[in-house]
């Protein structure tokens, strides 16, 4: 294990930043809540699958052997997270006259296109709630045997006060038990419950419902909450480490999912739950059903009223990696220009890193820059202050790129691993259009040679006028003892 890993983490469960302590290392389990397959993802939820993304990276860089489960929701999310409303597959199924399954394809199809723009990993398991109907009606089964759950016309329901006389229910979130039980005794117009907060594990199918399953308690379909609960349970095992999704979720799903697997295993699932904040549009969390959403597509080509232009994938990423997973974020022109030059600042000093050359002496501190990049990583994954390190490693890299500083060899060797670990493996940047930038680089050393030929026959007129117009279109030439280097100005 690498012995930087005192890594510290936020837990939402108890409110505190807590040293990261896996029960099995060098394993580590993880489960994140994934998307619900009835239309294309928008950019805040790509938000939230980016910051763990980076969490899944980090961990596996400090040496942890990361099981990485983040479910694909394809049937049993209703309108309504409180169990009302159409099934939200089954009315896009519908209004498209299609089979709820083709719903599920194109967008599933859609979703991992879409990570895979934004260089997001896989996880090791997508499990879905469609492939797991045994395992949820099993597990609904076992929370009737243990007393915390009551049939009622066909649907089964959670009971939360009784579950809530034994086990602190809204330990999560923090909210007040009695208020919630007492503000009202209105039950959502689910009259079958027989508490408010009761909430469904197994749902009656009504005649028009498409997605159905035959259970012992007739034809019907699972909960959201219960999918969850079921296959993290499967394959992270009754406890595991780390459960994570948008601070949206804290409420009412990951609630509920506590009290299911605590009422089948009599166990607390979860040892560090991780919240993401919400991306934000003038304020207002970015929602399909508040209109203020964009697709990743339109953010690429700049083809929404809200955008002044398009902004490429990275830049994207690194304007979201440049705010803290916890913090809200919100959307501006500005705030994406100005990450589109960080970027381009970023990858211009991680060109030049192959062609620096070692010197006698080191008069730069790289030791302590690496500290200060795995301090920000390890205090709660704090990719902000981690990328501000890096800038500071940007400035080595400049002076020593200007010949004004030298590094001996071992030390070289340091900041170029570094550069490589942090914003290739563990930020997941990447080099843009790399076909584009390598023929930028042909046509660059064509012009360089044209201008040393000039140079040589002493026809200084020639040779300046290339630098010159190179410089006003945002190009610097320097020249060196091994003949001349270029890069963009910003
Ligand atoms: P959904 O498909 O609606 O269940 O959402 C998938 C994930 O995206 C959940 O973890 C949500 O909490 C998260 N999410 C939704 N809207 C936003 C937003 N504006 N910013 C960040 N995350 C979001
Ligand atoms: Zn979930």
């Amino acid at each position: 294990m690498n012995s930087r890993s005192n890594l510290k983490i936020y837990n939402t469960l108890t409110r505190k930043t807590e040293l990261f302590e896996p029960i099995h290392p060098p394993f580590v389990g993880m489960y994140v809540c994934g998307p619900t397959v009835y239309s294309n993802v928008h950019l805040g939820n790509v938000r939230t699958f980016t910051s763990f993304d980076v969490i899944f990276r980090y961990l596996q860089h400090l040496g942890y052997k990361v099981r990485y489960v983040r479910n694909v929701t394809d049937a049993g999310h209703l309108e309504s997270d409180a169990d009302v409303g159409e099934d939200k597959i089954g009315k896009k199924a519908r209004l498209e006259q299609l089979e709820p399954m083709e719903i599920v394809q194109r967008y599933t199809v859609d979703f991992r296109n879409v990570m895979a723009l934004f260089n997001n990993l896989p996880p090791s398991i997508e499990p879905t709630a469609t492939g797991h109907i045994i395992e949820q009606i099993e597990m609904t089964k076992q929370i009737l045997n243990n007393g915390y759950a009551y049939e009622s016309n066909g649907t089964i329901y959670f009971d939360v006060e009784k579950f809530a006389k034994e086990y602190p229910y809204t330990e999560l979130s923090g909210r007040n038990l009695d208020e919630l039980l007492n503000n009202t005794r209105d039950l959502g117009g689910q009259d079958d419950k027989k508490g408010r907060l009761d909430f469904a594990l197994w749902i009656k199918a009504k005649p028009e419902h498409l997605m159905r399953w035959p259970s012992p308690w007739g034809e019907g379909f699972p909960g959201w909450h219960l999918e969850c609960s079921a296959m993290s349970a499967k394959y992270l095992g009754n406890q595991f480490d780390i459960h994570g999704g948008g601070l949206d979720l804290v409420p009412t799903h990951h609630t509920n999912e506590i009290a299911q697997n605590i009422a089948c295993h009599h166990e607390k699932p979860v040892n560090y739950w991780i919240h993401t904040n919400m991306l934000t549009v003038n304020g207002q969390k970015m929602s399909k059903s508040l209109g203020n959403s964009f697709l990743p597509h339109e953010l690429i080509t700049g083809s929404h009223p809200l955008l002044d232009r398009g902004y490429s994938p990275m830049t994207v990423r690194f304007f979201m990696l440049q705010a803290h997973y916890r913090s809200t974020l919100d959307f501006s022109n500005e705030a994406l220009q100005a990450a589109e030059k960080g970027f381009q600042r970023l990858m211009n000093a991680v060109a030049l890193l192959p062609k620096l050359q070692a010197g006698t002496q080191s008069t730069l501190k790289v030791a302590d820059l690496e500290d200060s990049v795995y301090e920000a990583l390890n205090d709660d994954f704090n990719t902000p202050i981690a990328i501000a390190a890096l800038f500071e490693g940007v400035r080595m890299i400049n002076t020593l790129n200007d010949g004004k500083a030298s590094l001996i060899q071992e030390d070289l060797d340091k900041l170029k691993a570094l550069f490589q670990a942090i914003v290739f493996d563990v930020l997941g940047l990447k080099e843009e259009n790399q076909a584009d930038n390598s023929k930028v680089d042909g046509l660059m050393q064509l012009i360089l040679d044209q201008r040393a030929a000039a140079k040589a026959r002493r026809d200084f007129a020639s040779s300046d006028q290339i630098r010159d117009h190179l410089k006003a279109i945002g190009i610097e030439v320097k020249d060196g003892k091994e003949g001349s280097t270029y890069s963009f100005i910003n």
